[in-house]
């Protein structure tokens, strides 16, 4: 069933609270463990974060955890409303697009104010040899040449893009194994950011490392391999971002206590 008319035919109330206001921090991100442990430090508000559950062992902020998907935008309304929650953040991974649309409907639904927080993406600089393309389809159609060496550098969940390449050879990271399938000719390594510049140099280096393939994510945590990529003039197949909001969006956890205060 169409899920606008799942919530069009629900009647949804909110019942009235006594208790702190109570702030949902859709998280997964560094910036949202961060404004977690900040909005976790003040007495007068109670703050949830919420994680998908992909990552095996995730890194918990201070305040409550909740770790699983809602159950789509109705599963999401029901949440918000079972738990009295007053105000959303929206602080998912830049790429994380299902579950900011989500968000959006549900908070438009039952009129809880949302805020967007999302890092700003990078931007080139001189000496960077980018090559800007929509999706990671695209991404797999240019780099398939017998002479790359490619460092895959996506997380794992869209892997499988790169399957069918059977050309190039891939050195892909992640944090956990991945469940896709993976193009014949790679190597995995699992590891978690942040990693460091000379890490990367090295790495690019001893791996012979021809061509990158990353997410435009923003953020400092995984910003080393693009510094390497400028040392070692490798180009990088800059993957952009989805346009995941309708609604202003905030850069920075501070600009999020900013609204919080003006809200609450
Ligand atoms: P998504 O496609 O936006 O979400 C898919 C579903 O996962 C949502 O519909 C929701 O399930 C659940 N979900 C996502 N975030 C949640 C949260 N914070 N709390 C509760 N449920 C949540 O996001 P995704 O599948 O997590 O990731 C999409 C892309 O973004 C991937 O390419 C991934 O690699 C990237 N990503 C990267 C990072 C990172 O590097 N730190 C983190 C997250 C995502 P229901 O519909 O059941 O509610």
């Amino acid at each position: 069933m169409d899920a606008h008319k799942v919530i069009e035919m629900q009647s949804v109330t909110k019942p009235t609270r006594s208790q702190s206001p109570r702030v949902l921090i859709l998280g997964g991100t560094s910036e949202a463990s961060e404004l977690a442990t900040k909005v976790a430090a003040r007495a007068d508000l109670t703050v949830i974060s919420s994680f998908a559950g992909r990552v095996s062992q995730p890194r918990l902020p201070a305040g409550i955890v909740r770790v699983g998907g809602f159950g789509g935008v109705t599963g999401l309304i029901s949440y918000l409303v079972d738990e009295n929650i007053d105000v959303v953040v929206d602080a998912t991974h830049p790429f994380a697009a299902k579950i900011s649309g989500n968000a959006e409907l549900a908070c438009k639904t039952l009129s809880v104010p949302l805020i967007a927080l999302e890092r700003p993406p990078w931007e080139p600089k001189e000496h960077d040899c980018w090559c800007a393309v929509p999706d990671v389809q695209a991404a797999a159609s240019m780099v398939n040449h017998k002479r790359n060496r490619v460092f895959l550098s996506i997380g794992r969940q869209e892997l499988g893009a790169f399957s069918n390449c059977e050309d190039a050879w891939f050195l892909m990271r992640a944090i956990d194994e991945p469940n896709e399938e993976l193009p014949a000719n790679s190597k995995l390594i699992l590891k978690r950011g942040p990693f460091h510049l000379n890490d990367e140099l090295r790495l690019l280096r001893s791996e012979s490392i021809s061509l990158i393939v990353s997410r435009n994510s923003g953020g400092t945590a995984t910003y080393s391999k693009i510094e390497a990529a400028r040392a070692l003039q490798i180009p990088i197949v800059m993957i952009d971002r989805p346009q995941k909001h309708n609604i202003p969006t905030v850069p920075r956890p501070q600009d999020v206590l900013q609204k919080l205060a003006e809200l609450l």
